[in-house]
């Protein structure tokens, strides 16, 4: 495909550079502190794999405005669909003066997910509302009140979506209370199974095995609505479950009347190398939840799954006023289709490829990489003490302080904040990707050698 910006690495100030600086003496004037930056820099444009900044300099972005600009910040096929939607209507409330570009866009998320039931969609706005509204369904259709989620999740930031997420600083410290009747239960983390970090690992079916039974004995299997779980945990720190964990779990929901909703926000479409992570374990969500990389960027969310859960809930009591806005449905339609055209599954699969066996290499000669891991190009680097397991949150501030500086984005997570994660657009061109491999490599041996 063609970029419309020049698809390079290109640092021409300090960082940030002056007209940065002076926004960012505004923005401490009147943006309130509680929202964070992770870049000093203000953007001007960008396009395909690079973020220009308003002084000029361009970065590699491998963050992607967290896994939402999939198919670049201002694909060509988005930005005509927006504009050409944007001409005709920008609102009527699908709730009121309803428009093609919903269904259609239910039409395609029927095609897409896993499985060949009945389905129907319902679209919000985020994936915090997705999450919420998935919620109201599963307890909608099933009588129930028990929410099961798990260790290291993220769900959002809403009262409820806070009550699913595991992580209090910076999440939900102080801002309680929340929401009742949700029960947590241990997941698996291959890489630190146990709280000794010993590294002994149990199967993804004992994993499964253990929650289950805290489920039973903590909650009773009749009274839970739902088990939610990401089938692979973004903010927790990109954390892959052993095999046999998620079917585990699916099969435990089915036998129990339990609705198994797999929360795609960060995962979903075409990031790990298939539309959905869930398809990697052979996994049949009842619910599945969609917002990031949906809409090129535009707010968009869904909730798409079995029609006899979703047509529970009685007429008008799902919605919101721009749930599914028509511009939002109209960048849809563009960024799907050009996963398609451009078959991003099997581009994230060669990300995979090329990103995993560099690093896994330096991963051999330096004693900070405890693992290397991920799917498609949903892909982590968690770091630890030299030598051991202990999570080294420091190193991971630092090598992604030092690749900024570079010219590379990227972006940090996990429970204990020491995991690099990388999330570059799947339109990046090889040669982006490799130079912004070997700054990222560079950072990790410059950190390396002060731990
Ligand atoms: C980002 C995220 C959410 C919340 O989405 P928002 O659009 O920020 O509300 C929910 N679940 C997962 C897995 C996410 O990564």
């Amino acid at each position: 495909m063609g970029f419309r910006l020049v698809q390079e690495r290109r640092i021409v100030t300090a960082l940030p550079g002056p007209t940065s600086a002076s926004l960012a003496e505004r923005r401490k004037a009147v943006v309130g502190a509680g929202v964070a930056s992770t870049l000093p820099v203000y953007v001007a444009d960008a396009d395909g794999g690079v973020i220009v900044d308003v002084d000029g300099n361009s970065f590699i972005d491998l963050g992607s405005g967290i896994a939402v600009t999939t198919v670049g910040a201002s694909n060509a096929a988005v930005v005509d669909a927006v504009r050409d939607q944007v001409e005709h209507f920008t609102h009527t409330c699908f709730m009121i003066a309803p428009y093609e570009g919903y269904i259609a866009v239910a039409e395609k998320l029927t095609d897409i997910t896993p499985g060949d039931h009945e389905k129907r969609t319902v679209l919000f706005n985020s994936g915090a509302e997705a999450v919420e509204n998935a919620v109201k369904i599963a307890r909608h259709a099933t009588g129930r009140d028990a929410v099961v989620v798990f260790d290291h999740a993220y769900h959002g930031r809403t009262n409820l979506t806070m009550a699913l997420t595991a992580k209090s600083m910076p999440y939900k410290s102080g801002f309680g209370p929340f929401a009742p009747e949700v029960y947590r239960a241990p997941m698996s983390y291959p890489f630190r199974e146990g709280l000794d970090y010993d590294g002994s690992s149990i199967t993804g079916e004992q994993a499964a095995a253990r929650a289950i039974s805290a489920i039973e004995k903590q909650v009773g299997a009749d009274s839970v609505a739902a088990i939610l779980i990401e089938p692979i945990q973004g903010e927790g720190g990109f954390i892959v479950p052993a095999e046999g964990f998620l079917p585990g779990l699916a099969a435990w929901a089915k036998d129990n009347g339990v609705v198994f909703i797999a929360d795609e926000v960060q995962a979903g479409f075409a990031r790990t190398g298939a539309w959905f992570a869930s398809e990697h374990e052979g996994i049949i969500p009842d619910l599945i939840t969609m917002a990031k990389g949906i809409a090129g960027g535009m707010p968009l969310a869904a909730v798409t799954g079995r029609a006899d859960l979703i047509d529970a809930v009685h007429p008008g009591g799902l919605g919101g006023t721009y749930g599914g806005n028509p511009v939002a449905c109209a960048a849809a339609l563009a960024s799907i289709e050009q996963m398609e055209t451009l078959d991003l599954n099997s581009r994230a699969r060669e990300i995979e490829t090329l990103v995993v066996s560099r690093l896994d290499a330096v991963a051999g000669q330096v004693g900070i990489i405890g693992e290397v891991r991920g799917r498609g190009a949903m892909l982590a680097i968690e770091l630890v003490e030299a030598g051991g397991r202990q999570p080294n949150p420091d190193a991971a501030r630092k090598i992604a302080a030092h690749a900024l500086q570079q010219g590379v984005v990227v972006l940090t997570c996990g429970t204990y904040g020491n995991v690099i994660r990388l999330l570059p657009p799947l339109v990046i061109t090889d040669e982006l990707l490799l130079d912004a491999l070997d700054i990222l490599e560079d950072s990790i041996r410059t950190v390396a050698k002060d731990q």
